[in-house]
């Protein structure tokens, strides 16, 4: 039987991308869904083509930003399922614009939602976790949180600090039942660079013809699952050896 049969897990996310595709490919597995990202009336189409009964799927829109929410929204998925097994810690925005020119607010929207939302909430659900005595963040970071790339500058910052959190929270939680996986994609066909920050902060636009040439969703989330599954630590998915073109 799948490690992931009746599982609750709760992808953040959930609407698009990367975050949809983890959704489709674990429904298969029969798992219990929290689904997440702000916009509602995606993460309700995604829901329904899952094919999950409704009793096992919650639509939970919540926005990164607004960290005060997160305990009230662990309270809902406790309230529907009373546990949470999973936390696929996967929404992110990017950027595309040089350190010369990129105004500061564009570093703080990069780390209110790929650092600090993501910060506040592991910190809300790990009370549940500890006393559950098990549970696993997976969290997507990127090829970006290990190397640094041109007009990135502010994402590369961000996903290079949840590599720093995450270790460490893997180091002080192992021995009480709780798992880390880091992952790290190259390029993924999603929307990301669509909604890039520019120097700004205003929406970029374009497509990079990188990322419209990566890898499919579907076939990144079945190599991410199968990797979860063996409680792998860190895991590198993707296109890596093209990423070189932007070094
Ligand atoms: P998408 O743009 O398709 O997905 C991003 C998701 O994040 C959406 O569901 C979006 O939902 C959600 N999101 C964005 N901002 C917020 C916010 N403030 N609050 C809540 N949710 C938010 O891109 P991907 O699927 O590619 O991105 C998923 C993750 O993968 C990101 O962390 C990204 O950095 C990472 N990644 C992607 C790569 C790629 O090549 N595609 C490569 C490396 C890493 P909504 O707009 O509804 O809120």
């Amino acid at each position: 039987m799948s490690v992931f049969f009746q599982k609750v897990v709760w992808i953040t996310g959930a609407s698009s991308g990367i975050g949809e595709a983890i959704a489709q490919t674990l429904a298969k597995e029969k798992v219990k869904l929290v689904l997440s990202a702000r916009r509602a009336d995606e993460l309700q189409r995604v829901a329904a083509q899952t094919g999950l009964p409704s009793s096992d799927i919650l639509v939970l829109p919540m926005d990164m930003t607004d960290i005060d929410s997160f305990p009230d929204h662990v309270e809902t998925v406790l309230q529907h399922f009373s546990r949470i097994d999973y936390v696929f810690q996967n929404a992110g925005i990017t950027q595309r614009s040089t350190v010369a020119d990129s105004e500061l607010s564009v570093y703080k929207q990069l780390m209110d939602v790929n650092f600090f939302g993501v910060v506040a909430l592991t910190k809300a659900v790990l009370p549940t976790m500890l006393s559950q005595k098990s549970g696993s963040f997976v969290v997507t970071s990127s090829v970006a949180g290990k190397l640094g790339t041109k007009q990135r500058s502010g994402y590369c910052a961000s996903k290079h600090a949840l590599h720093g959190f995450f270790d460490a929270l893997r180091a002080e939680t192992y021995n009480d039942g709780l798992r880390v996986t880091l992952v790290c994609p190259g390029y993924i066909k999603t929307p990301l660079s669509f909604h890039a920050l520019s120097a700004g902060g205003q929406v970029h636009g374009k497509m990079d013809t990188n990322q419209a040439q990566g890898m499919s969703a579907e076939a990144f989330a079945k190599r991410l699952v199968k990797a979860v599954s063996k409680e792998k630590e860190e895991v590198y998915i993707g296109g890596a050896e093209i990423y070189g073109i932007y070094l």
